[in-house]
């Protein structure tokens, strides 16, 4: 899969042009350097992310270790790969976290149209398949259609969906995650998924009710999904969600589409928190655990 197409042509373009070069004199350090700052920035990565990642390569390339290796230009590929998993969290992935006493909870928040719902379903999948028994909660009320849809991929993967009872009216959704506490356990389930609403922008009623809702289930992990492609706004929209509920764990979603890039290196960087998923696609497969080497390594590929 073509990820981060024209980011990654450009920086593949740009190492690759050392190569016919042997030994690299500080001005072929710099020029690629500088495409790499364009190609980065042209990507939509955020500013302070694209200057740490630039200084580092440069640093690291003029110094000795590129001087001494038998391939110069495969020693800075290694320095710029090294530099992406760095900015991508790391080269220790980052596992879900399960509560000691079940049922561990499993809160997703984010943006309307950023993917939850649908995360929701590949995650219950996964989480299926990984041999433990999921439940889904539908706790997004905003949306007339929400609980409909958290319904149909609960079916889809094969796992129970708790919402409230049609035909009463807006529920409430700060009751309803807590009552799923109660159902869970009595069902034995050993994990909960809370789908919460997302409005179009970030606001703080939106942020309270998820604030509440937290509060209520005490999550072991809250999920902030983000769509890939929004790319300039989403260090902004991360910040909010980090000042709102905070969360601990990113979920990338659409990377399969047409993605600059720029959301997937900064948000992680910016928040600090490891990007855990990503959601690559429509269907309930499109779904993977986010391993930032494989991932750098796809973007060098
Ligand atoms: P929510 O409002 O955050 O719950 O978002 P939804 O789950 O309803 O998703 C919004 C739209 O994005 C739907 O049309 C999904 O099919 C689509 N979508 C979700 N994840 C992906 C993905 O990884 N790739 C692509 N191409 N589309 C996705």
């Amino acid at each position: 899969m073509a990820l981060f197409g024209n980011l990654s042509d450009r920086l593949v373009d740009a190492l690759g042009n050392l190569r016919s070069k042997g030994k690299l004199t500080a001005a072929d350090i710099d020029s690629t350097v500088r495409e790499i700052r364009r190609a980065l920035l042209e990507a939509d990565v955020a500013l302070p992310v694209v200057k740490a990642f630039v200084a580092h390569v440069r640093e690291r390339a003029l110094g000795d270790e590129v001087n001494r290796a038998l391939n110069p230009a495969q020693q800075v590929v290694q320095i710029v790969n090294d530099e992406l998993i760095r900015i991508l969290g790391g080269d220790q992935d980052r596992k879900l976290q399960f509560a000691k006493r079940p049922p561990t909870v499993i809160m997703l928040v984010g943006l309307q149209g950023a993917g939850k719902t649908t995360l929701a379903g590949k995650l219950a999948k996964w989480l299926a398949n990984e041999q433990h028994t999921p439940m889904l909660v539908a706790a997004d009320l905003q949306r007339p259609n929400a609980v409909t849809q958290l319904q149909i991929v609960g079916d889809q993967a094969g796992v129970p969906v708790f919402a409230p009872e049609p035909g009463n009216g807006v529920g409430d959704p700060v009751r309803v995650a807590r009552e799923s506490m109660r159902i869970a356990e009595a069902k034995h389930h050993d994990v909960v998924i809370i789908d919460t609403a997302g409005r179009l922008g970030v606001d703080e009623e939106l942020m309270g009710q998820a604030r509440r809702i937290k509060e209520a289930t005490n999550p072991d992990e809250v999920l902030f999904v983000i769509d890939a492609m929004i790319g300039q706004d989403a260090v902004a929209t991360a910040r909010a969600f980090q000042e709102g509920v905070d969360f601990t764990g990113v979920v990338l979603t659409k990377l399969d589409g047409d993605a600059r890039g720029g959301a997937a290196l900064s948000v992680a960087q910016t928040t600090e928190r490891p990007i855990m998923f990503a959601s690559v696609g429509e269907r309930l497969e499109d779904f993977e655990p986010f391993h930032p080497d494989r991932m750098a390594g796809r973007i060098l590929n």
